[in-house]
């Protein structure tokens, strides 16, 4: 946990901040070639902070020519692995040095809190791109078996010119989880943010470029999905697109890549995602905890939030007590008073989308919270839904509302929980362990988690079973595939001279 600041000292460095608003290309900041800008808000006062290029096609096609540039000239996809490892070693040093700042400039774009910015994002982004980068000269190639005449050689090349799309919820997190392991294979990139918080990507690039990373490398370009998003989508010179949004999102890179040159493509899409507490569960404070945790935290913005509470009927009672407990510890308020758990939902937009959600609630399902309380915030929100077939249990609010399904037996449990169309992530709490593992090889999302709600962490994959993830997997040493590819180089080694034949 970093040190966390008073308030005042918070809204001292927010009221110093030196905000950036031109996209970063080619090693500096420009404005969108038509000149024009969209306002970026902070969610949390309504107030603008700033303005932002709102970039086009031509500079996608700006952006992706001199990401190619970088890429064939080799200045870093061709550097020894170790003088890269350095760079994003330094990289990390200049990030901790500003921490303070990126953490605050996140809250402020984002309406994020700065308990969670402070603690979470920041230092999970400086730890991700670490990981990446000590792994950088620790992988090795292979050599595959063949005959005495023969060499076979299975070797890793970076896939090249790689297009990034990021959503609003981890601005920082999900850009590291993507350049992390990107920068490390050696690929020259096109980050696009999401419009609503563009501010910490262009300072991650622009901290990049002041740490070592080469012009061109490294390039931001802002603006909407429709304008940025779609012709980096389309782009015939982008080699592989890494997605990390909606579904509904997700799916038209697959159109873009089947209608231009066949570009990989890796999804990280939504989820709606359960956490089962059983009748053996033990600890249940602890249990209440985690399922707060799991559905609150981030404003409940979070693609593995477990919205879906799907408990037995023998400790329900008991259980929602404890959760009601527990969640009103998590206070809504001002994101820069670092003892406030629930801050802003990140635009007015989404606001009105996660209040058109509570209105689909009877109120006398609503066991808590249920009202917004004002401006772009929403209390912590609990309804007993019934059954997995309402819409509160069956679609991606992204906002903090809890859905909770009553249960008979175990099998009825896994059946629940696996009656969604997405497969992100989930938790069970039992003291069977039988049924712990039963129950973990049952769902079927990406991960399960056992007595705890969590994503494990850099060291485990992460990514989606059904239509929550396509092509790849972030995290981990698996995250190198989306960003690599495999060469296979055959060489003959007899010699005819000597009489022999391969
Ligand atoms: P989104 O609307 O799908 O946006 C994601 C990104 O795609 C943004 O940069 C967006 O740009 C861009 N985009 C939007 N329309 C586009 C189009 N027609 N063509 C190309 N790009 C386009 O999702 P979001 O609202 O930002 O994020 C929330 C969603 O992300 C949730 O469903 C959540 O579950 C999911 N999510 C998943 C994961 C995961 O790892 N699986 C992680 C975080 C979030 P603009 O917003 O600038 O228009
Ligand atoms: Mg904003």
């Amino acid at each position: 946990m970093t040190e966390l600041l008073t308030r005042e000292e918070y809204e001292a460095i927010a009221a110093s901040l030196n905000l950036p608003g031109n996209a970063f290309i080619d090693g500096s900041f420009r404005p969108a070639t038509s000149g024009n800008t969209f306002e970026t808000v902070n969610p949390a006062t309504g107030v603008k902070l700033g303005d932002v290029a709102a970039c086009a096609a031509e500079d996608v096609d700006f952006a992706v020519s001199k990401a190619r540039e970088a890429f064939e000239d080799g200045r870093w996809s061709r550097l020894h692995p170790s003088e890269r490892k350095d760079v994003l070693i330094r990289f990390c040093k200049v990030l901790t040095r500003n921490a303070h700042e990126l953490a605050v400039m996140e809250s402020l774009d984002s309406g994020k809190t700065i308990y969670d910015c402070a603690n979470v994002d920041v230092p999970e982004t400086i730890h991700c791109i670490k990981w990446h980068a000590e792994l950088i000269d620790k992988i090795y190639d292979q050599v595959a078996p063949a005959s005495d005449n023969h060499i076979a050689m299975i070797v890793r090349e970076p896939v090249g010119v790689v297009g990034l799309v990021l959503p609003w919820n981890f601005p920082l997190l999900m850009m590291a989880w993507k350049i992390g392991p990107a920068l490390a294979a050696g690929c020259s990139l096109v980050v696009k943010p999401a419009a609503e918080t563009s501010l910490t990507a262009l300072r991650l690039a622009e901290l990049a470029h002041e740490a070592g990373v080469p012009a061109g490398v490294l390039n931001v370009v802002t603006g909407s999905g429709s304008a940025v998003g779609e012709p980096l989508g389309r782009h015939p010179d982008v080699d592989m697109v890494s997605f990390t949004g909606s579904t509904v999102t997700g799916r038209r890179f697959l159109h873009y890549s089947a209608d231009s040159n066949l570009k990989e493509v890796v999804l990280e899409m939504g989820g709606k995602n359960p956490c089962i507490v059983m009748d053996d569960a033990e600890y249940l404070d602890s249990v209440a905890e985690h399922v707060v945790n799991g559905a609150f935290w981030n404003m409940g913005e979070n693609c593995s939030a477990a919205s879906r509470l799907i408990v037995h009927e023998a400790i329900k009672d008991d259980l929602l007590a404890r959760v009601q407990a527990a969640s009103r510890q998590w206070n809504v308020g001002d994101p820069l008073d670092p003892s406030v758990r629930v801050g802003a939902l990140v635009s007015k937009a989404h606001f009105e989308k996660v209040c058109g959600y509570l209105k689909e609630a009877d109120k006398g399902q609503i066991l808590m919270g249920g009202k917004d309380s004002g401006g772009a915030f929403v209390e912590p929100t609990i309804v007993d839904v019934g059954s997995n077939d309402a819409v509160l249990a069956k679609e991606e609010i992204f906002g903090p509302v809890l859905s909770v399904i009553t249960v008979s037996s175990f099998d009825e449990a896994i059946a629940v929980a696996n009656d969604t169309e997405y497969g992100l992530a989930a938790s069970i709490f039992t003291s069977n362990a039988r049924r712990a593992i039963r129950g973990a090889r049952a769902i079927r999302a990406g991960t399960v988690t056992v007595n705890s709600f969590g994503e494990g962490d850099i060291s485990t994959p992460f990514g989606g079973y059904k239509q929550s993830g396509f092509g790849g997997r972030d995290n981990s040493i698996h995250a190198h595939d989306q960003y690599t590819q495999l060469k296979t180089i055959w060489i003959d080694t007899s010699d005819p001279a000597d009489g022999e034949v391969a």
